[in-house]
């Protein structure tokens, strides 16, 4: 998608503080971090949300997704201190970029439930 800003990331025509990136997913800083660490883990494919991923595609794009994460994970000691992961989707829970995107959070306490 020509116009989305995290395919522009992914593409890299927009700078972003990249913590790990392979040849499907992308783990960067959020440019407006909730917690003392922010990240997060997008898939190089554009879709909006997971479920409008194809059914056949669902366990490799998110597998593979979900590799980045814990590789983002041990690389930032998030593994050892304890993070929550957030997906947004739609704009009633809060998405405001429509390009699928995994939160990782961690670095101080975190309140359940969330708002
Ligand atoms: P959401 O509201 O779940 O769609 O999350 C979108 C996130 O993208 C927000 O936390 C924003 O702070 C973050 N964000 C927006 N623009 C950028 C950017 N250029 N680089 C890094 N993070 C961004
Ligand atoms: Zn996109």
């Amino acid at each position: 998608m020509s116009d989305c800003l995290f395919c522009k990331i992914a593409a890299g025509q927009i700078p972003a503080d990249k913590i790990f990136e392979d040849d499907c997913a992308l783990v960067f800083r959020d440019i407006s971090p909730q917690a003392p660490t922010h990240l997060l883990a997008i898939p190089k494919k554009h879709y909006p949300s997971v479920h409008e991923i194809p059914p056949d595609e669902v366990g490799t794009l998110l597998g593979k997704l979900m590799t980045a994460v814990t590789t983002a994970l041990r690389k930032t000691d998030l593994d050892k201190n304890g993070y929550r992961l957030v997906v947004n989707s739609g704009e009633i829970a809060g998405q405001t970029v429509p390009h699928l995107h995994i939160h990782v959070l961690g670095g101080r306490s975190l309140a359940w439930p969330p708002g």
